[in-house]
């Protein structure tokens, strides 16, 4: 049997998939090690059918021992010996449009972007470092979440600094491109024309949060920047900011830029603001009672709003609006609050479908389709496997 192994690196968690070839892909088990770092770090994983889930504590202080733990683990796992090919989730390529086979001299690339993104691209080395140290036979890709934006107009890129930073890398590259890909992807096995033809925006709205502005079928804006640290509020991350707050903090209560990072990324966003959690379910439990949890609330979706409004400003009008990840796949009064006041638009929300987070969420009124779609950037990786790499990679 033939089959694929997905990783998806986080900050603080490492999720793993495995695929058996074939058309659809199955996947035969799945889990991910949490809490890499902290107290309590652990392994958790199902089989196919997600109904025997099984939870092991691990010793692993930082990422390499995870990659080990969880590299000898899986090496003992049936299925395992048939793994012909490993994906990878890589949340910034630069320049590159397409996922790329592992070489050393794109190690060496993303050694040397290493600044681009701290938080995420040097354990995102580690782990296919790790996997080529124990497999150095095994072909790995490298999956980039930019890559689904680098076809966007140079107007969309460009940032209004002084041009010779332009020249060194500094644009608007945005993320989430695999959660992406795959919600097209999706569209269009839907049969929705506006996967091919139409104007469609994508909310990614998870723990990082993002939209992107998608015509005929191509990223035209996004909103994540240079950075994942930009565009909507998210989970702990603040989104865009005024430029003059750096150096009024810096002045004013001598922030370093080692704590104002720390601050706009991890302290931030919902968990900043509601001073309890950066969880939207804790926060809906209690914005009746807590002002600030219900600001935090109010705050995202009145933000997620403007941007679907800026979006349909780019794109000229929509056709449809897809809702995705955590909170937008599961969280109807938050799809209602982010649609509210955009019968302008043409987005008019079916109560009952929305209570019930049906795949298409609209009422038969509004001119825009309103859809939910699960992300995937599992299969996403899997999917781009198969195709790079053909199913001689994977024998
Ligand atoms: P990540 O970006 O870490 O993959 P997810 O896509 O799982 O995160 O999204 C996590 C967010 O989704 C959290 O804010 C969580 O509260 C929210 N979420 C998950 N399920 C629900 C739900 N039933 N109602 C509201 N929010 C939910």
């Amino acid at each position: 049997m033939q089959s694929i192994l997905t990783i998806n690196g986080g900050s603080s968690s490492i999720k793993f998939a495995l695929y058996q070839v074939g058309d659809p892909l199955q996947r035969t088990l799945y889990g991910k090690v949490d809490r890499i770092g902290l107290s309590g770090t652990s392994l958790t994983f199902s089989d196919s059918t997600g109904k025997q889930q099984e939870r092991h504590s691990i010793a692993a202080s930082d990422h390499r021992s995870a990659a080990n733990v969880l590299i000898d683990w899986l090496a003992k796992q049936d299925g395992f010996a048939s793994v012909g090919a490993l994906g990878h989730r890589v949340v910034h390529g630069m320049k590159h449009i397409q996922p790329e086979i592992v070489t050393q001299e794109l190690l060496d690339e993303l050694q040397r972007i290493r600044p681009y993104d701290p938080d995420h691209l040097p354990r995102e080395i580690e782990l296919i470092e790790a996997f080529r140290k124990r497999f150095p036979k095994l072909p790995q890709l490298a999956c980039f979440d930019t890559a689904f934006h680098q076809g966007m107009p140079r107007v969309a890129k460009l940032l209004p600094l002084p041009r010779r930073f332009d020249a060194k890398g500094v644009e608007r590259y945005g993320f989430h491109g695999l959660s992406f890909a795959y919600l097209m992807e999706e569209l269009a096995h839907l049969g929705d024309p506006a996967a091919t033809t139409g104007r469609v925006i994508l909310a990614h709205l998870g723990n990082g949060a993002s939209l992107a502005a998608v015509r005929a079928g191509k990223s035209i804006d996004t909103s994540m920047g240079f950075t994942p640290t930009a565009g909507l509020v998210m989970s702990t991350r603040s989104g865009d900011l005024d430029p003059g707050l750096a150096p009024y903090l810096a002045r004013t209560e001598q922030i370093t830029s080692k704590q104002f990072y720390e601050m706009v990324n991890h302290e931030s966003g919902l968990l900043g603001v509601s001073e309890t959690s950066s969880d939207m379910r804790d926060l809906l439990a209690r914005e009746a009672d807590d002002v600030r949890a219900a600001e935090a609330v109010a705050l995202f979706c009145y933000q997620a709003k403007k941007w679907i409004g800026a979006f349909a400003a780019a794109l000229g009008g929509l056709d449809t609006l897809v809702l995705s990840a955590g909170i937008g796949e599961n969280c109807p009064s938050i799809r209602a609050r982010i649609c509210d006041g955009l019968g302008f638009l043409g987005v008019e929300l079916d109560e009952a479908r929305n209570a019930e987070n049906a795949p298409l969420i609209s009422a038969d009124t509004g001119r825009v389709a309103v859809r939910v779609i699960r992300t995937d950037e599992e299969l996403m990786i899997a999917r781009s496997v198969c195709r790079v790499l053909g199913t001689a990679a994977a024998a």
